[in-house]
């Protein structure tokens, strides 16, 4: 069966996340009290038919990141990783976008993570202009895409699903 998370993004094409990587991200949902925010970077590959991109791996936090219940510091490990995903799938696993938890349960984005999507809109790495960016709550996952522009990017919230 396939449960990927489609999402139909008007002018772009269809956008799928796989359901594997679904069950993958809700293993760091903060649903305790106890559990640390978590996050790290979204790993895909761009389709030529049947849709746009897939988002089917990620990179779960590393040894050098900072988890605090409401702080996730993502250090420069991850970018290491994606290379060697990039690597031994033939260049055709590549960066996306990034995740992180948030101990509620209709996520939105801080001020900070809107800041940290800039920065990376503005400096990193990747193939064409957009970026995705997952908030994992502890009922919803919400998807939003940033759009690298010339004065200023667009953010805007594409998805939800309820998890
Ligand atoms: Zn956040």
């Amino acid at each position: 069966m396939d449960n990927s998370w489609e999402i139909e993004i008007k002018g772009i094409g269809l956008l799928k996340i796989s359901g594997e990587l679904i069950e993958q991200l809700k293993a760091y949902q903060q649903l305790s009290t106890g559990q640390l925010e978590s996050g790290g970077v979204l790993i895909g590959s761009f389709l030529n038919s049947g849709g746009y991109l897939i988002i089917n791996k990620f990179t779960p936090p590393q040894n050098n990141d900072k988890q605090g219940r409401y702080l996730f510091y993502r250090s420069n490990e991850h970018n290491k990783v994606v290379k060697i995903i990039w690597e031994k799938s033939s260049h055709i696993s590549t960066y996306v976008g990034l995740w992180h938890t948030h101990a509620e349960p209709i996520p939105s984005y801080s001020s900070q993570d809107k800041k940290d999507w800039n920065d990376t809109l503005n400096q990193s790495e990747y193939e064409g202009n957009k970026l995705f960016f997952f908030i994992v709550g502890q009922r919803h996952i919400r998807c939003w895409m940033g759009i690298k522009k010339m004065f200023r990017n667009k953010i805007e919230l594409i998805g939800e699903i309820h998890v």
